[in-house]
């Protein structure tokens, strides 16, 4: 059984079948891409992982555990951490705090804003944040706005406060969507690091095939709703259905 085990899953939105009937099951320790043409479904499934979307059949477990109807905090709580396809850092708060508030809502559950004043004097948060940005390579940014560090570099500093979280399950939904090459590559490599030093499993939704055939251990492939094929990615390149899945696409599988 997989730590996250998905069982006939269907979503509707009015007379769209969005997901069809989807069975999945992510494996310990593994990192597991969900990949599909635009439109596939993708986002729709991991948003019925965590708290944003209940299925209208089916059932999503975590460690043997539903998630369906639960907030997304108490599924974060449970040990799933999403990184969102857009950035959610904030722009005018600087690095060190940005990754402060997400170490303090790890420690103290909740927050509010205006608890940041005291938060900045609170010696374990401070280190753990400080910890944390050392060990995502963004030590030296420490000081920098939010809003002032490039596209990779916020990506990178959002995965570092996902991390904070000590997630036993990473999701990602296109992390690397609108990035040039080099910050690709450098997303690539920190997944990759991330993943040989943690105890941690990560499911990927990607449309940039160098990411998914760098990365991932298995492959599904959504492809209108219904997962057509899952293999590993040797099996999965130039495969003629899932080919045949992204005709007219720019992506080549
Ligand atoms: P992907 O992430 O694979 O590109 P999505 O899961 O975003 O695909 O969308 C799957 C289908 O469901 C698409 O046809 C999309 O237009 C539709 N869809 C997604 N979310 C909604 C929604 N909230 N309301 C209506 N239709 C939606
Ligand atoms: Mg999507």
């Amino acid at each position: 059984m997989g730590i996250l085990e998905v069982k006939n899953v269907g979503k509707r939105f009015g007379g769209l079948q969005a997901l069809g009937d989807v069975n999945l099951s992510v494996q310990e320790n593994t990192v597991h891409a969900i990949i599909g043409p635009n439109g596939a479904g993708k986002s729709t499934l991991l948003n019925c992982f965590v708290g944003k979307l209940i299925p209208d059949t089916g059932s999503v477990t975590f460690d043997g555990q539903s998630v369906l109807g639960l907030k997304p905090y108490q599924i974060n709580q449970m040990g799933i951490s999403r990184v969102f396809q857009t950035p959610e850092i904030f722009g005018d708060l600087s690095v060190l705090e940005n990754m402060m508030i997400s170490c303090f809502a790890k420690r103290d559950g909740s927050f509010e804003l205006n608890a940041i004043a005291n938060m900045m004097k609170d010696k374990e948060i401070i280190e753990n944040a400080e910890n944390m940005l050392e060990e995502m390579n963004m030590a030296s940014k420490r000081s920098m706005h939010g809003a002032a560090l490039s596209r990779g570099d916020k990506r990178r500093l959002e995965i570092g406060m996902c991390l904070s979280q000590q997630p036993r399950l990473l999701l990602l939904d296109e992390p690397t969507a609108g990035m040039a090459r080099a910050d690709t590559n450098n997303t690539i490599d920190l997944l990759k690091q991330i993943k040989e030093e943690r105890d941690i499993t990560i499911a990927i939704i990607e449309h940039d095939m160098h990411v998914v055939f760098s990365l991932a251990d298995r492959i599904t492939v959504l492809a209108q709703g219904t997962p057509l094929v899952e293999d590993t990615p040797e099996n999965i390149k130039g495969h003629p259905k899932v080919k045949e899945a992204y005709l007219g696409e720019t992506q080549q599988v």
